[in-house]
C-alpha cells in the first residue's frame, strides 16, 4: 500500500506554481486517519504564529518577516482557498484577505496583476495571484479538497477528467467504502 506524502515537498512532479499553491493551502495539515496501524498526526506548520509562518515563507523563496497582521491575513488567504477545493462548496466561505493588487500595462506585455505590498503582504499577493492564474488557466479546479472529513488534504488531480474524490482511493476511497459497508449504506460514492 502506497503511503500518503509526509509533506507537500514530497509531492513530485508539480509545476512550480501549483506546487506553491499546494504547499500553501497544505501547511495546514488535518490528516488523522491510520496507515499501516500508524495514526497520522494532524498539524499547522504556522502554528508558532508569525514567526513560524516567516520561517515558511523564507523556506518557500518567499519575502519574509514577523507581522502579526499579515499573519492574521494569511490564516484567512488559506482559509478561503482552501474552502474553494472543497468538492462540497461551504455555505459560508471563509472571506479572502484584503490584499492591495495592482494591474500594470506594459507595452507588448498586455495587463499584468502584480502585488502593491511588501514583506509578508507580498508573499501572500504573489500565492494570489498565482491562483487567479491557475484559475485562469483552468487548472485550479484540478486542487481537490480530498472528501475524506478524516484527511481533508489537497491534492492535485492528474486525471483526465480531473474529477477525483479522494488523494488516495486506495486509502481514503477505501476506508469511506469499508465505512459504507459497516454502516449498510448502498449509496456509497464511487472511487
Ligand atoms: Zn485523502
Amino acid at each position: 500500500m502506497v503511503r500518503p506524502p509526509a509533506d507537500p515537498a514530497e509531492v513530485t512532479g508539480l509545476p512550480a506554481d501549483v506546487a506553491l499553491v499546494h504547499a500553501f493551502v497544505n501547511s495546514l495539515d488535518l490528516r488523522e486517519y491510520r496507515v499501516h496501524g500508524k495514526r497520522m498526526t494532524p498539524g499547522d506548520a504556522w502554528e508558532g504564529g508569525p514567526a513560524a509562518l516567516a520561517r515558511w515563507l523564507d523556506a518557500h523563496g518567499l519575502p519574509a518577516g514577523e507581522d502579526p497582521d499579515a499573519f492574521e491575513r494569511a490564516v484567512r488567504l488559506r482559509a478561503a482557498l482552501r474552502d474553494s477545493t472543497r468538492q462540497t462548496p461551504p455555505e459560508e466561505p471563509a472571506p479572502l484577505a484584503d490584499l492591495p493588487l495592482l494591474v500594470t500595462v506594459g507595452v507588448g506585455a498586455g495587463p499584468r496583476l502584480v502585488s502593491a505590498a511588501a514583506g509578508v503582504d507580498a508573499a501572500l499577493a504573489r500565492i494570489l495571484i498565482t491562483a487567479v492564474d491557475l484559475s485562469a488557466r483552468g487548472l485550479w479546479a484540478r486542487l481537490r479538497m480530498c472528501l475524506a472529513d478524516d484527511c481533508q488534504w489537497i491534492f492535485y488531480d492528474r486525471s483526465r477528467p480531473g474529477r477525483g474524490r479522494w488523494c488516495s482511493p486506495q486509502l481514503c476511497g477505501n476506508r469511506f467504502k469499508i465505512r459504507a459497508h459497516r454502516e449498510g449504506r448502498r449509496d456509497s460514492l464511487p472511487t
